[in-house]
């Protein structure tokens, strides 16, 4: 398994599918991926080609009215529940549920591009680390996804806990509690922002100034409450220490 589909927990992500192009709220997200499950599980039939693209065309047709962030991103329908109990989100076209490696074809992306790309938090050393605390923190898949998908702002963290001289295992274990008061908070707008993990980072943020003004502008106020209780528990925090 993968940050994509976490061993732990009871949920997965599907944001690279698109799904927060769509101008909803978090409980709008979930009522459109179950009911693109229901449609899914009672018109497509594996076995019958045509079903795929119907199902398809359908779905765009439906979801045609919902108001997009961004004209150009593509959000694919065949995004939607893939777990008995509704919790798990993933493409239901996958290979592994068809059994026609091609399956995804039948999508706007294609198997190719659907089956090899990976994101910059997957693609991660830390992966492992990052994701056992996104499914601490998420308390469904849609929750996960913005999470999974952020990976600017887990680039930032990282740096700015490198700043500190803090290494990545204190960062994880030590400051578990502070990362998950930081994310609850970034959760709190996440549903504005079209995260899709194909976002570039044009930060290279080798610059404490450069986090300082990052994290303010994505945080708000909450950014200098969370960065003062912090430095009360690292007197030792190197070479941005007085500032
Ligand atoms: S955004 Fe990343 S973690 Fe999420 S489904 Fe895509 S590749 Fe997997
Ligand atoms: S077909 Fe591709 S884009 Fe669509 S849900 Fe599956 S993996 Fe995502």
């Amino acid at each position: 398994m993968s940050l994509c589909h976490p061993d732990l927990g009871n949920v997965s992500c599907g944001a690279c599918c698109g799904l927060f192009n769509l101008k909803l709220s978090p409980k709008e997200f979930k009522t459109l991926l179950s009911e693109r499950t229901s449609e899914f599980q009672s018109t497509v039939n594996f076995e019958v080609r045509h079903s795929f693209p119907i199902f398809r065309k359908d779905r765009e047709t439906k979801e045609a009215g919902i108001s997009k962030k961004d004209e150009m991103t593509y959000n694919c329908p065949f995004l939607g529940y893939v777990d008995s109990t509704k919790q798990r989100i993933g493409c239901m076209i996958h290979p592994i549920f068809t059994g026609d490696p091609k399956s995804q074809n039948f999508s706007f992306y294609g198997a190719s591009i659907c089956q090899a790309y990976d994101c910059k938090n997957k693609e991660s050393l830390l992966a492992d680390l990052w994701e056992s605390l996104f499914v601490e923190i998420a308390k469904d898949s849609v929750e996960f996804s913005f999470l999974a998908a952020d990976h600017i702002f887990a680039n930032a963290l990282e740096k700015l806990f490198s700043f500190w001289e803090i290494s990545m295992d204190r960062m994880f274990h030590e400051f578990r509690l502070e990362l998950m008061d930081l994310y609850r908070t970034r959760l709190l707008t996440a549903a504005e922002k079209n995260f899709t993990s194909f976002e570039i980072n044009y930060e290279s943020f080798s610059e404490f100034n450069a986090l300082e003004v990052y994290f303010a502008k994505e945080l708000g106020a909450y950014w200098k409450e969370w960065r003062e209780e912090l430095y009360k528990k690292i007197p030792d925090r190197g070479k941005v220490s007085g500032i």
